[in-house]
């Protein structure tokens, strides 16, 4: 912040910071989110995070069960025919039964609930084609993932868990590649940003940051959602910026100006790496300890090795309960990206004011919670809560008078 007079004397716009304005954000972000959907929003959390509990829960349960009903093992000797031909069938029975057993959950959480609360326009077929279209992408991901990971088991019984995670991370990274030309237009569509005054301005800033743009895409999600929202995505040739239209639409271009620095600031930080990097390291160590865990555990359970099918529930509750265990650190360092993000969107767009606004419309309007408890914050966020990014801004107009 030492240079902040430089930078006022390079910039043509009037300062922006006084006490005043600390004073009026205080004002108008106090009222941009009512008592009424502060209260909302509680419930809806409280509602999601006891269903993600059951669901987590029952998840458990049932690997469990699978795995030692002997239902597992009594699947893998009904299905005939060579090792991988068993492995797949396996892999889509078990994902199939999945999706019938946890589709009344689905159900609630994806359709009743948004609409309820209303963050959803959707009707009910539209919402249906959806939710079939990421399940049968999960379980074509699912299936290419599982045959991977057997066949390496089978070939490489030593270290089949070195080359699994990096099977893993190329294939997240080809995901990442393909996400905004092929996954996303599977449910939104997506147009190139035609406003000529915000195009302006974005390439301004994006000039100004040295950031290298491939363009600003618009997603319809106003078809869906009242919700709005913005983010990077791709990587490479595919790299751009999404906002939605509902974002376009109801945020004023000073607003938007913000949020487009923030997602640069993704860009400048090179985010999408560093997050593929920690999850590479994350999967290393889980297939590291599910290798030990197959290797003591399959023969006492009555398995024919760690490359049996049958033990699959055995690696899932393995991998399931580390990561579940890693969340905290992930969602962690995933939180402190996002902060620097604010912190990068506020020195390169100096919009502290029409930074601060737009958050708040965010939380109100996505029915986000304000002030979650801080335990909360720790174990489910991803981005920090709106007191401690508001917070983060305040301080920064204070340092910058
Ligand atoms: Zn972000």
């Amino acid at each position: 912040m030492n240079d902040q007079s430089t930078e006022e004397s390079r910039s043509h716009r009037p300062a922006r910071h006084s006490e005043s304005w600390i004073l009026n954000s205080e004002f108008s972000t106090r009222h941009l989110i009512s008592p009424e959907r502060r209260e909302k929003a509680r419930e809806l959390a409280r509602l999601s995070r006891r269903l993600s509990l059951l669901e987590t829960a029952a998840e458990g349960i049932l690997l469990l069960l699978f795995l030692f009903s002997g239902l597992a093992a009594g699947l893998r000797d009904l299905l005939p025919g060579a090792f991988l031909l068993r492995v797949g069938v396996f892999t889509l029975i078990t994902g199939a039964a999945y999706e019938v057993i946890f589709s009344p959950l689905s159900y609630y959480q994806g359709y009743v609930l948004p609409r309820r609360y209303g963050l959803s326009v959707q009707g009910f077929r539209g919402w249906l084609a959806d939710h079939l279209k990421g399940w049968a992408l999960g379980l074509f991901l699912g299936l290419v993932a599982g045959l991977a990971i057997y066949w390496l088991l089978a070939a490489y019984p030593a270290t089949w868990w070195l080359w699994a995670s990096l099977f893993l991370v190329l294939l997240s990274i080809l995901l990442t590649h393909l996400a905004p030309v092929l996954i996303l237009p599977l449910f939104l569509k997506l147009q190139p940003l035609t406003d000529p005054e915000l195009g302006r301005r974005l390439n301004e800033l994006a000039r100004r940051a040295g950031v290298r743009i491939k363009g600003v895409f618009v997603a319809d999600l106003s078809a869906r959602s009242t919700t709005s929202n913005a983010g990077l995505m791709g990587i490479g040739a595919t790299r751009r910026i999404v906002v939605s239209d509902t974002l376009i639409a109801q945020y004023t271009p000073d607003e938007i100006e913000a949020v487009l620095a923030h997602e640069l600031g993704h860009h400048a930080h090179r985010d999408i790496p560093r997050l593929i990097l920690v999850q590479a390291g994350l999967l290393l160590v889980s297939f590291y300890l599910a290798h030990l865990a197959l290797r003591r555990f399959s023969l006492p359970l009555g398995l024919e090795g760690p490359a049996d099918i049958a033990g699959f529930p055995l690696l899932m509750l393995v991998l399931g309960g580390l990561f579940l265990v890693a969340s905290p650190l992930v969602k962690g360092f995933s939180r402190r990206i996002e902060s620097a993000a604010d912190s990068y969107a506020l020195g390169l767009a100096r919009l502290p004011q029409a930074f601060l606004t737009a958050l708040a419309k965010l939380t109100d309007q996505n029915l986000a919670e304000a002030r979650p408890p801080r335990w909360e914050e720790w174990l489910f966020y991803d981005h920090p809560p709106f007191y401690r990014r508001k917070a983060n801004v305040e301080r920064y107009m204070a340092s910058s008078q």
